[in-house]
């Protein structure tokens, strides 16, 4: 990294933050694919790696990236945002408690759900709209971990990060937040006060639906942080070379993406914000979102992307509409260049808490107005 470079990051992400190849100068990094690394003579290894599930090189850059783009300590990167997520709970003891919204990404729900069954974890669950709830359900000295997720998938219910934070450390927990929805364009969940930052990296980081991946950043080096990479090498949830190049190659234009799909997200919801042929738009950007004013606090560069319109009607008329577009791709996962719609309760399945009638939307690069006329033109169909 040059010291010397005082730009933001807007400016230095498309560089891999002053990223030259010390042996070519080329500007983007080589791929080394090699699973094991060779011994010279007197069995000493010849670099500083041994075998490509412990370390390998194809992670550096990109993981000195995330950690600068987030403002941690250290940054790791896995074979998915799951992988991420369940390598960080493996470091929570059985007899520890664990605090989360009620609606959150299922797949982490799911595994919190798990773990608390197998191996005697107590689990509470709070409403995401009331920081209050937070507090009731934390227990001092039991609870070890605060998981938040905000906006909150998919009613993007909003989290004061520094309130949950405070309430964390007061009862001798950490907060743990879940940006992959906020990125860390706009929220950078670290100088709010949360130890942990977790990102679906398959999401805004890598931004063209063709990786799956995931990122833990952490604000300081501790114990538990050295737990979470052994337990990297020993679960092997590992992200492979061409996989951490790709992530590396979407993230340089992360600000822009994000930032243009963050815009027309907002003009959508304002668009169909009255629209009569909706119950209702939701979308923190809107001032009749309950989570605006904090939104506007911990949100720096745009409300994001991600917006659900709950329909007149249940899931039948949600996946009319759904079947109706032209230009939305029909498909789940976000933070794509490319539009997308679902039926959210449809993916989550029978036990989902998401309304019938609420479809997610995620938020392209395409031109807004082509957008809210496919939308027009779907709805019209109805
Ligand atoms: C997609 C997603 C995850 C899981 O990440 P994968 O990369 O699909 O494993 C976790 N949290 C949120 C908010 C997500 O959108």
């Amino acid at each position: 990294m040059n010291k010397d470079n005082k730009a933001s990051l807007e400016s230095r992400l498309p560089h891999a933050c002053d990223y030259i190849d010390p042996a070519s100068g080329g500007i983007s990094p080589p791929l080394q694919f090699s699973a094991t690394y060779a011994r010279d003579a007197q069995y000493e290894y010849i670099g500083d790696y041994s075998y490509s599930r412990s370390g390998n090189p194809s992670w550096e850059v990109l993981e000195q990236v995330c950690a600068e783009l987030d403002g941690g300590a250290e940054a790791k990167c896995f074979a998915s945002g799951m992988a991420a997520v369940c390598a960080f709970f493996e470091t929570v003891n059985s007899g520890e408690h664990v605090v989360a919204p009620r609606v959150m990404y299922h797949g982490a729900q799911d595994w919190l759900r798990r773990i608390s069954e197998k191996r005697a974890i107590g689990l509470s669950f709070f409403d995401a709209g009331d920081i209050e709830k937070l507090r009731q359900a934390v227990q001092p000295g039991k609870t070890s971990v605060v998981w938040v997720e905000t906006p909150v998938n998919p009613t993007w219910d909003i989290i004061d990060i520094a309130a949950a934070a405070e309430i964390a450390h007061a009862a001798g927990a950490i907060l743990a937040v879940d940006g992959t929805v906020a990125s860390p364009v706009t929220t950078r969940a670290l100088e709010y006060g949360a130890d942990i930052v977790f990102h679906s990296a398959t999401k805004y980081l890598n931004g063209h639906s063709d990786v799956v991946a995931g990122i833990l950043v952490t604000g300081e080096l501790n114990q538990r942080w050295e737990e979470i990479k052994l337990v990297r090498t020993l679960m092997g949830g590992v992200l492979g070379p061409f996989e951490a190049w790709l992530l590396l190659r979407g993230m340089r234009s992360l600000f822009v993406r994000f930032n243009q799909a963050s815009q027309s997200a907002l003009r959508l919801a304002q668009h169909f914000e009255n629209d009569p042929r909706l119950q209702r738009v939701l979308y923190p950007g809107l001032e009749s979102h309950p989570g605006h004013e904090i939104a506007k606090r911990q949100m720096s560069q745009g409300f994001g992307a991600m917006v659900s319109l709950l329909v007149n009607g249940g899931a039948e008329e949600a996946k009319r509409i759904a079947g109706n577009t032209r230009l939305f791709v029909r498909a789940t996962s976000l933070g794509g260049v490319e539009s997308m719609i679902e039926h959210r309760a449809s993916v989550e399945g029978p036990h989902s808490a998401v309304p019938q009638n609420l479809l997610r939307l995620s938020i392209g690069i395409e031109n807004c107005q082509d957008l809210i006329d496919d939308l027009e033109q779907s709805l019209e169909m109805l």
